[in-house]
């Protein structure tokens, strides 16, 4: 390939009129165009290198149960040690601790030279992503077919999750208690599922109808045999034979789908995007996406020779896309539960009311082919780096935490400070719609907010869109807050 030659205009070439624009103009840039010129290769390679490691991590961690674990995994091997390890002692300068909330939530911190009452630097992040649960008696036989009927979770696009391959993971727990975890269909010799779709020829009433309803949840029903077991007597063959396969590889019954937490998701990897690889095509960037750049902030930090100023805090939630309940969302009380094991039951008000912290979670970019519904000036766009949020919500702020002008003002200074390149970003026009993150649960306890992360092509569909330097921007961004917030 050719090698690009960059020019540059000299300063002096410009009228006064451009360089007042130059002074006074906000106008972010594609962040492409500063790497790769002479003389920064290095950029190049960590941009792609830390690509390349995150897309091993989604491989890995494709539920929330997943993702958390690989975490925790890394978190291990950097010497975090668990809560529990500290026996009600609380913990020193140096630090590392991680706690794995019941398998599905994850909080770790690095211990900072200042006392936790002056507060800590949080970065708070999602691992759960929308896909489609088992209900707890899902499978029936119909015409020779066995089928599995599903719950969604999350918010969205029915129509869209029809005849692509589906892959199984969750966990079951036999008769004897024990949990039996299952992972089917990301190897290629795995078999994969599907939902059938109807065939244009036969869809002429299907296509008058509209879009929410052409395919609706009770639809979402996953194709899963359809080989009848060889005995005259039995009434449900199919399903006789699936079962069997089931009790045979995973000492199951169907009764053991009752207890079970099965969730079908995209059975394709994380793939390099567009002839020039700048982009990656993935299910669940949302929001994986900040979750891993926000663990290697923190890694970093651990990295260290001395330990922060201020304690650094990473937060891995589940169920923020159904509202952040159940107790591994970050409603829950187990975040609060974890600062209080650090810095004292008694210093826990006056800590989380003197803390920072980005909720690191995606915003929608900018898409030429759905233009209308963004305000052009106030999106997000790929490439132009780490996004800010003001506000999330809808219609009138209605349900947006809306971080205070001193907090973000503050925020951006550490950002320009560390040639972090940035963007603002609303989502949507105004009354379009909208959507939430977990910045206002943090904003109930007296902590400093404001949503932060990487824009994303095609959120909440089986296969989202972001930009490798987004992406890396964002991890030197999160870095940055932590280290001088
Ligand atoms: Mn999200
Ligand atoms: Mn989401």
């Amino acid at each position: 390939m050719a090698k690009e030659v960059k020019t540059k205009a000299k300063h002096d070439d410009k009228t006064p009129g451009q360089k007042l624009a130059e002074e006074l103009f906000f106008a972010p840039k594609n962040c492409w165009e500063e790497v790769g010129g002479e003389g920064d290769e290095k950029t190049e390679k960590e941009i792609n290198g830390f690509a390349d490691s995150y897309k091993e991590m989604l491989d890995k961690g494709k539920t929330e149960r997943e993702f958390s674990a690989a975490a925790a995994a890394l978190l291990k091997k950097a010497g975090f040690v668990p809560l529990e390890s500290l026996n009600g002692k609380k913990p020193e300068a140096g630090a590392k601790v991680y706690e794995h909330v019941r398998g599905k939530a994850l909080l770790c911190a690095v211990i900072g030279k200042m006392p936790l009452r002056a507060g800590l630097n949080i970065l708070g992040a999602h691992v759960d992503s929308p896909r489609l649960d088992l209900k707890q008696s899902p499978l029936y036989e119909d015409c020779d077919f066995a089928l599995l009927d599903t719950h969604y979770y999350g918010g969205i696009k029915k129509y869209q999750w029809t005849a692509i391959p589906l892959a199984m993971h969750g966990v079951f727990i036999n008769g004897k208690g024990k949990k039996i975890e299952v992972r089917l269909g990301e190897n290629d010799k795995d078999p994969v599922f599907t939902i059938t779709d109807l065939l244009p020829h036969l869809a002429k009433e299907q296509m008058q109808k509209k879009l929410s309803e052409a395919v609706e949840g009770e639809d979402l029903d996953i194709l899963a045999g359809s080989r009848p077991y060889n005995d005259e007597k039995v009434k449900e063959k199919v399903k006789l034979r699936i079962l069997s396969i089931l009790n045979r590889e995973y000492g199951i019954t169907e009764e053991s789908f009752a207890s079970a937490e099965i969730e079908f998701v995209p059975a394709f990897k994380a793939r390099d995007l567009g002839f020039d690889r700048s982009m990656i095509g993935a299910y669940g960037h949302d929001d994986r996406c900040c979750a891993y750049p926000a663990l290697r902030a923190v890694l970093e930090i651990a990295s260290a020779k001395t330990p922060p100023e201020k304690t650094s805090l990473c937060y891995l939630s589940d169920k923020e896309e159904i509202g952040s309940e159940g107790n591994t969302g970050a409603q829950s009380w187990g975040f609060e539960n974890f600062v209080a094991a650090l810095c004292g039951e008694e210093n826990l008000r006056h800590c989380l009311s003197s803390s920072f912290m980005l909720s690191a979670d995606v915003n929608a970019a900018f898409d030429p082919g759905y233009a209308g519904v963004f305000d052009k000036q106030n999106s997000s766009y790929m490439g132009k780096g780490l996004v800010f949020a003001k506000y999330t919500g809808s219609g009138g702020k209605y349900g947006a935490s809306d971080a205070n002008a001193e907090y973000l003002s503050r925020v951006l200074s550490v950002m320009k400070a560390n040639g972090i390149k940035w963007q603002f970003g609303e989502l949507g026009k105004v009354d379009k719609g909208g959507g939430g993150t977990i910045a206002h649960i943090a904003a109930k306890m007296g902590i400093e907010v404001l949503d932060c992360g990487v824009p994303v092509l095609s959120m909440h569909s089986p296969f989202e869109v972001i930009s490798k330097i987004d992406l890396y921007t964002t991890f030197k961004g999160y870095l940055a807050f932590l280290k001088d917030m």
